[in-house]
C-alpha cells in the first residue's frame, strides 16, 4: 500500500517514494536542553514516533538521527540574544554541561514514559563540533559565507531562492520586523553560522577565527550530513522551524553541497493551551509531570494527541485531556476483554478492519481517523482473541502499550486521610449503618476520590 506525506518543500500531498528502498533515512530536530520539555514540545515527539512506526508498519527499515542541542540556540530563534544553555547555567548556578546533562536526562524519562520508538542515533551538538568547523570552512570556501567582528555569516543573496519552504517574501517586508538590523550584515536575512565567543562565554572552541561556538542551524546541517549524508529521505520539526531554522538548514547544505539536504519536509502543528500559545509569562507551561499530578498518565495525553491530525493545531484543556485518561482506560478493558473472549471470526472481517487502518495511517498519517477503527474494533460485541491480536498489530503503530495494560493499573496514592474514612465506611457496612455508610461515601468524594464495592474489595480511585 502506498504512503502518502504531506511535504512543506512542495506544499503538497505526495507518494512517499525513499532514496533508498532497503532503508528510510530520516532526521528529526531534537530538543534545546536548557529546560524541561513541555507537552507542546512532546506533541511534536509524538508526531515523530508516528511517522517511525507507520514506516516500519509498511515493512520500511529505518536509519533516524535526533541531535540534542546543548550549545548555540540563542533565545531568538534568529541570530540575536543569549545561549539558552548559557542563561539556564547562570540561572541554576551551573555549567552548561550539567544543565546538559540534567535535562537531557528528563526528557529521554518522558520519551520513555510516552513509549516513543527512539531514533538509532542520538547525538549532542558538542560531539559535532570538528565536523561543524569543517562545515563552515566548506561554505566559506563555496563563496556563500563572509566575517564580520561577531561572527561567520551566510550571504542569503548568492542562493538561486531564499527563502523555499516557507511563502515568505523576503521583499517589502521590513527588515527588523523579524531580524535585528545590523549594519555588518550584508542583507538582512543573513544570518550567524559560526559565532565569536565574548571573553566570559562559557562553551567555546578553537577556531580559525578565535574562540567561538557553532549556530544552531548550522549544527542540524551538520550533523544530519555526517550521519545520514549529504542526502537523505525526512526531515522532521515543529511548524515554527519552518520560516527560520529549516530555511537556514537549507541555504546552509546548499551553501556546502549544492543540495536541498531532505526530499520530505515534515511539521508538526503547534498545541495550544486554552488557545494561545504557551508562556513562562502566563504560567501555562505545562509538563508530563504536571499532567502527572492531575492524575493524567503520559499515555493519556499521547491519546490525547491522536485526536487531532498532526497538521492542525490542538488545543489542550485540562477538561479535554481528562477525558483522553477515560478513554485509555475504557481502551485496556475494551482489549482485555477481547483478549479473554471466546468468539470466532472470520478473516475477511479482520482483514476489512486491517485495511481501514492501514488506508488511514498511510493518508499522511491520519492518526484520528485509523483510531476510529480501532474503537470499532474495541466495541464490537463478539468478544474474540482474534481482536485483541488486531489491537495489538493497531498498536505496533500507536505505541500505547495496550499489551502491558496491566503495568499501568497501579493503585492511586490514596491520603491517609482519605483510607482511613474508606475503613471506617467499611465498619460502618459491616454493620448494615447504611446512612453512615453513605455519609461517609460524601465526605471521601468532597476529598476528590470515589469508592466502589466490587468482589475483590473496596476500589478507590481519583476523581478526574
Ligand atoms: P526546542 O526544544 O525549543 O528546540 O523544541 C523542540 C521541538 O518542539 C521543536 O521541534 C519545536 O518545533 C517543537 N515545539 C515547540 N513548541 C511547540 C508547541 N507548542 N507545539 C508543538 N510543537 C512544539
Ligand atoms: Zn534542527
Amino acid at each position: 500500500m502506498k504512503v502518502q506525506l504531506y511535504n512543506t518543500l512542495t506544499h503538497s500531498k505526495e507518494e512517499f517514494k525513499p532514496i533508498d528502498p532497503n532503508e528510510v533515512r530520516i532526521y528529526s530536530c531534537g530538543p534545546t536542553v536548557y529546560s524541561y520539555a513541555h507537552i507542546g514540545n512532546f506533541r511534536t515527539y509524538v508526531f515523530m514516533d508516528s511517522l517511525r512506526r507507520i514506516l516500519k508498519y509498511n515493512g520500511y527499515n529505518l536509519k533516524h538521527v535526533m541531535n540534542i542541542t546543548d550549545v548555540g540556540h540563542l533565545t531568538s530563534d534568529a541570530d540575536t540574544g543569549e545561549d539558552k544553555m548559557e542563561k539556564a547555567a547562570k540561572k541554576e548556578g551551573k555549567n552548561p554541561y550539567e544543565i546538559a546533562e540534567f535535562y537531557t536526562k528528563a526528557f529521554m524519562d518522558d520519551m520513555h514514559k510516552l513509549n516513543i520508538d527512539m531514533p538509532n542515533i542520538i547525538s549532542k551538538a558538542t560531539d559535532n563540533i570538528p565536523e561543524m568547523l569543517e562545515m563552515v570552512k566548506e561554505i566559506i570556501k563555496n563563496g556563500y559565507a563572509y566575517e564580520t567582528s561577531k561572527g561567520i555569516y551566510f550571504d542569503v543573496s548568492k542562493l538561486d531562492k531564499y527563502p523555499v519552504l516557507s511563502n515568505n517574501k523576503l521583499e517589502g517586508q521590513e527588515a527588523g520586523a523579524r531580524i535585528e538590523v545590523d549594519p555588518e550584515k550584508r542583507n538582512p536575512y543573513d544570518f550567524a553560522i559560526w559565532i565569536k565567543a565574548p571573553e566570559n562565554h562559557m562553551m567555546k572552541w578553537d577556531s580559525p577565527w578565535g574562540p567561538s561556538y557553532p549556530g544552531w542551524h548550522l549544527e542540524c546541517s551538520a550533523m544530519s550530513r555526517k550521519f545520514l549524508g549529504p542526502k537523505f529521505d525526512i526531515h522532521t520539526g515543529g511548524v515554527d522551524h519552518i520560516p527560520i531554522h529549516h530555511e537556514n538548514e537549507i541555504a546552509q547544505s546548499k551553501g556546502a553541497t549544492g543540495q536541498i539536504p531532505a526530499n520530505y519536509w515534515m511539521h508538526c502543528e503547534f498545541l495550544l493551551i486554552d488557545g494561545g500559545k504557551m508562556s513562562k509569562s502566563l504560567g501555562n507551561i505545562y509538563t508530563l509531570k504536571t499532567l502527572a499530578e492531575n492524575g493524567i498518565e503520559p499515555l493519556a495525553y499521547k491519546l490525547f494527541c491522536f485526536s487531532s491530525h498532526y497538521r492542525n493545531k490542538l488545543n489542550f484543556t485540562f477538561e479535554g485531556v481528562k477525558s483522553y485518561q477515560k478513554a485509555l482506560e475504557r481502551l485496556r478493558n475494551g482489549y482485555e476483554k477481547h483478549l479473554t473472549g471466546t468468539a470466532t471470526v472470520q478473516e475477511s472481517k479482520l482483514k476489512e478492519y486491517e485495511n481501514k487502518f492501514h488506508e488511514a495511517i498511510n493518508d499522511d498519517l491520519n492518526i484520528p481517523l485509523a483510531m476510529s477503527t480501532v474503537w470499532e474494533v474495541i466495541r464490537e460485541e463478539n468478544k474474540s482473541v482474534q481482536y485483541a491480536k488486531l489491537i495489538e498489530k493497531f498498536d505496533e503503530v500507536l505505541g500505547l502499550d495496550l499489551k502491558n495494560y496491566k503495568k499501568y493499573q497501579t493503585k492511586v496514592d490514596v491520603p491517609e486521610e482519605v483510607q482511613k474514612l474508606v475503613e471506617k465506611r467499611t465498619l460502618a457496612r459491616k454493620e448494615k449503618n447504611w446512612a453512615e455508610s453513605d455519609k461517609l461515601r460524601d465526605e471521601i468524594k468532597n476529598l476528590g476520590y470515589s469508592v466502589k464495592d466490587t468482589a475483590n474489595g473496596v476500589e478507590i480511585e481519583k476523581i478526574l
